[in-house]
């Protein structure tokens, strides 16, 4: 393994039992890229609070090397784009939104209404939130998928109005694609900003850019870090930054399918990760030489060597430890690709991950843009404490309650007794006095 190190220069490969704690603790915590860029954002949250679009104009100069006399995508310039682009690509978004949207409609809750007593006729009903903003990354690539995945749950959900942020190339235009899926997804407006201070216009509100109740979508590590600030002024959906994906494979899978999975994630970002777990030091190896191959051929070959430096290919002794060592790591996209006859196994001991792949034809593209699931996830370990984007994410649950008197004497003596044990007499006094 050290001469696999060796030829790669830049790949951790080695036994999980072998592996440094400081190595793996920096894996774990991917680095801590996310507390590296706090000042950094702070600057900016304040900045945008203070003095609203100057600043984001301002920005766009500084990082995105445009200057933005506007920061709103009239509809003319959506118009253009659309009747810029062909058909084909147009028909393959709408067939990727489709699929989209039936997935999100199925999440949808059903509504209730139970007697647990008699007389009481408990009931929930959804309410969806009234305004929405949806970052769209636009930095190292374009990402019309990801209007796709935040604004039809939005929509699906009945939220009035969407709007999106999304950094403007350098020649103040927005990608084509990525207005023809704010059309799609029936997206109400669309602004010119990213990073951080995209996140803190929709947070705050600036003389453009509406605040939103909710703010939800990925980003680098500066997005990322400004959503989790935010939160006193806006509900966020969940850290949502560099992508990363943990693949167990034995000896059924493919050394060429696996090594390409491993750079498609790299290729995001240099902060992004992929690992490999596997009971199979040959597998291990095979891999080894086919990701040496195949990345000489990588457009985006800066990018995925620096991710790849902070990757690594773990060996273990068996599946168990597979499961274990990724249900320790959390990751964002879990690709499972063994003996067919231990996918439910495997798949029935994950307890922590964003979204799952299971089998050798589940590569983690086919669910960042058309199978139907979410690719918005929880990133760096958070998969512990949130679910990926969904449907449920729009919408707010109100529970009702309709009483007779019959229902509420039912109750009565149950309530009376817990309300003037607990020092509260006038809750006590209201049931009370309905039957005086
Ligand atoms: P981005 O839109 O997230 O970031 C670009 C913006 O970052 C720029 O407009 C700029 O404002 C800001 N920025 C860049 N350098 C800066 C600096 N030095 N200081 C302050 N601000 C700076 O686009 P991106 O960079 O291409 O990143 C997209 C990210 O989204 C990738 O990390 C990708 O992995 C991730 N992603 C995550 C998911 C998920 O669900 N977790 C899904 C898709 C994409």
């Amino acid at each position: 393994f050290i001469l696999f190190q060796e030829v790669l220069a830049f790949m951790i490969c080695q036994k999980l039992s072998d592996f440094p704690k400081s190595e793996l603790q920096k894996l774990m915590s991917r680095g801590n890229q996310l507390s590296d860029v706090g000042p950094t954002v702070d600057a900016i949250l304040k900045n945008v609070l203070e003095n609203g679009d100057s600043a984001i104009l301002a920005y766009a100069a500084q990082f995105d090397k445009v200057n933005l006399s506007a920061l709103l995508v009239t509809q003319k310039e959506i118009d253009d784009a659309i009747s810029s682009l062909s058909p084909v690509l147009l028909s393959h978004l709408q067939k990727a939104a489709d699929n989209i949207r039936k997935f999100h409609e199925a999440q949808l809750p059903k509504e209730i209404w139970i007697e647990n007593t008699k007389g009481i006729l408990l009931g929930q009903k959804q309410v969806p939130l009234s305004r929405v903003g949806c970052y769209v990354p636009g930095g190292r690539a374009s990402y019309p998928s990801t209007v796709l995945m935040t604004a039809i749950p939005a929509k699906v959900a009945g939220v009035s109005e969407v709007i999106v942020c999304t950094p403007a190339r350098a020649d103040g235009t927005v990608h084509p694609l990525t207005l023809a899926a704010v059309k799609i997804a029936g997206v109400d407006k669309v602004f010119k900003t990213g990073g951080a201070q995209a996140i803190a216009a929709m947070a705050y509100g600036t003389q453009s850019i509406p605040k939103v109740d909710k703010i939800v979508g990925p980003g680098n590590v500066f997005v990322t870090v400004a959503k989790m600030k935010v939160r006193d002024f806006a509900e966020i959906d969940f850290p949502a930054g560099p992508s990363e994906v943990l693949i167990i494979a034995d000896d059924f899978a493919d050394p060429k399918m696996t090594a390409a999975d491993i750079l498609a994630q790299a290729e995001h970002d240099p902060n992004s990760i992929s690992v490999l777990v596997t009971p199979s030091e040959a597998f291990a190896k095979k891999v080894l030489l086919e990701l040496d191959s195949q990345k000489k051929a990588a457009k985006r070959r800066e990018i995925i060597d620096a991710a790849l430096l902070h990757s690594a290919i773990l060996t273990v002794e068996n599946l168990d430890d597979c499961v274990d060592f990724s249900n320790q790591f959390g990751p964002e996209h879990l690709q499972i690709m063994v003996d067919p006859k231990s996918e439910d196994k495997v798949l029935s001991k994950i307890k922590n991950a964003g979204s799952v792949f299971v089998g050798n034809y589940a590569p983690v593209p086919a669910g960042d843009y058309a199978s139907g699931t979410n690719h918005v996830l929880p990133t760096s370990g958070y998969v512990r404490l949130y679910s990926g984007l969904n449907t449920m994410h729009f919408l707010k649950l109100i529970t009702i309650q309709k009483i007779s008197k019959e229902g509420l004497s039912n109750i009565k003596d149950t309530v009376v007794a817990l309300a003037e044990e607990e020092g509260l007499f006038e809750h006590a006094e209201a049931i009370k006095k309905r039957f005086d």
